[in-house]
């Protein structure tokens, strides 16, 4: 299994590996013992696109010299392409979008009984992720996301998502709540609510309506949360329960990943996204006005349509008023089926290069002066995994969700624990340092 492109993605898969577990499929790391390979794939960028039909390229020889080895794509390229995938890949057993996730034992089931190619891109409005009804096959480890949300009803102009993965439709709150114990049970200490609009949840189509703050008190309640983060939000859906939230909710960790894509409202238009430059700013000065030391990361779109240089610079205004974080950054890219395919792309390839090269120099400044100040300060660290790099003994993640690597506890510590951890360094976005102790402060870390 192989996947592209966000944490829906991710979550998607490991729910299809624990489906396949089900039918008798255990996942392999070396492809040439693989029965099905199935590549989980994104369409948001053309790059995206590109890598997968450069690794289903390599994996042709294998399928030459084993007919039975199912290969199956799923995910919004299959959902976008649909049967001109299979014109392009001839070789494949299987495509299906992301709506089929709850379905991909029938459809190995189909290819496996000499059905073929399968091709499954309906959406199903009534479906939606039900609870595993055998336990988890894996441990989540520490950090567990869970979807809540699917689909998005924004069309945004340039994003294919509302195409590729349909409407929103919110998950009831008590199955949500079920698949946070099991993941508590086998260990996860931080939960990751999920949705491409998550902060839209409980907009409609719940049988017991909630609100999304009210799920995010809801979970903060489970026994053994220790940590609640939630991406991506939209900024028209952040209320001011939501940020209340962020006063009342110890466990809900001073992040906020809010997606800006651009700086001058001429353009924000033109994408759609039904905010303006003051609405975003006004939120971000609410947030910080209640919790000031929030980290703040976004994403950003240069060289969309018709944008100027005069107006790209507004971008780069914007980035050093907010100081965020860190940034998801890209050049645009024409998308299929979206409306800004109407218009002209007309930033040169180059113009749009030099922007992007211009906001990821800018991001790097902000970033290494965001993380300069964490020097010399502790934080409590959610450890994920041992390391051996760079001298290094763990990594996590602190609050503001920076990475951490750090030395010290060797014998006391594991993956799973919080550690409070001096830091002495940092590079790009990750911070360095010892172990202090592991003695917890507050949920938060905060001194
Ligand atoms: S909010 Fe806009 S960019 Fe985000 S998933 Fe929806 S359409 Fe795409």
């Amino acid at each position: 299994m192989e996947t592209f492109g966000c944490q829906m993605n991710v979550a998607d898969t490991d729910r299809m590996e624990l489906l396949l577990f089900q039918s008798g499929y255990l996942r392999t790391p070396h492809v040439e013992d693989a029965d099905l390979v199935l590549v989980n794939t994104c369409s948001i960028r053309d790059k995206a696109e590109q890598k997968v039909f450069s690794l289903f390229g390599g994996l042709k020889p294998l399928k030459q010299s084993n007919p039975d080895l199912i290969l199956g794509v799923a995910g919004c390229l299959a959902q976008q392409e649909q049967t001109a995938l299979i014109n392009r890949i001839p070789f494949l057993d299987f495509v299906v979008g992301p709506d089929a996730v709850e379905s991909i034992q029938h459809i190995v089931q189909r290819v496996n009984q000499g059905e073929g190619p399968v091709i499954w891109t309906e959406f199903d409005s009534h479906k939606n992720y039900s609870i595993p009804e055998q336990p988890l096959i894996k441990n989540p480890g520490p950090s567990a996301f869970v979807n809540i949300i699917k689909g998005c009803d924004k069309f945004c102009s340039f994003c294919v998502v509302p195409y590729t993965r349909g409407r929103e439709k919110s998950r009831e709150a008590e199955e949500i709540y079920a698949e946070i114990r099991q993941l508590v049970d086998k260990g996860a200490k931080e939960i990751i609510l999920l949705g491409q609009n998550v902060n839209a949840y409980g907009k409609r189509g719940l049988q017991q309506p909630l609100a999304f703050h009210e799920l995010l008190y809801g979970v903060s309640e489970i026994e053994g949360v220790e940590r609640l983060r939630f991406t991506t939000s939209h900024p028209m859906d952040f209320t001011p329960e939501l940020i209340q939230a962020y006063c009342d909710i110890d466990i809900l960790m001073n992040h906020l990943h809010l997606p800006v894509q651009c700086g001058n409202n001429r353009i924000l238009e033109l994408m759609r996204r039904s905010h303006t430059i003051e609405w975003y700013m006004d939120l971000i000065e609410q947030l910080k006005s209640k919790v000031p030391d929030i980290a703040l990361s976004t994403d950003i779109i240069v060289g969309f349509p018709g944008e100027t240089r005069e107006e790209f610079e507004e971008t780069l205004n914007l980035m050093e008023q907010v100081k965020f974080s860190s940034s998801y950054m890209f050049a645009y890219s024409p998308r299929p089926n979206t409306p800004a395919l109407e218009m002209a792309d007309d930033i040169p390839y180059e113009e749009k290069q030099d922007r992007l090269q211009q906001i990821i120099q800018l991001q790097n400044r902000l970033t290494k002066e965001n993380g300069q100040a964490f020097i010399g300060k502790e934080v409590e660290v959610l450890i994920e995994s041992t390391t051996s790099r760079k001298g290094m003994s763990f990594k996590g993640r602190n609050p503001h969700y920076w990475s951490v690597m750090f030395k010290g506890g060797e014998d006391r510590l594991k993956p799973g624990d919080v550690a409070r951890v001096r830091v002495e360094e940092t590079s790009g976005h990750v911070l360095r340092g010892s172990w202090a102790a592991n003695r917890r402060r507050s949920a938060r870390g905060e001194l």
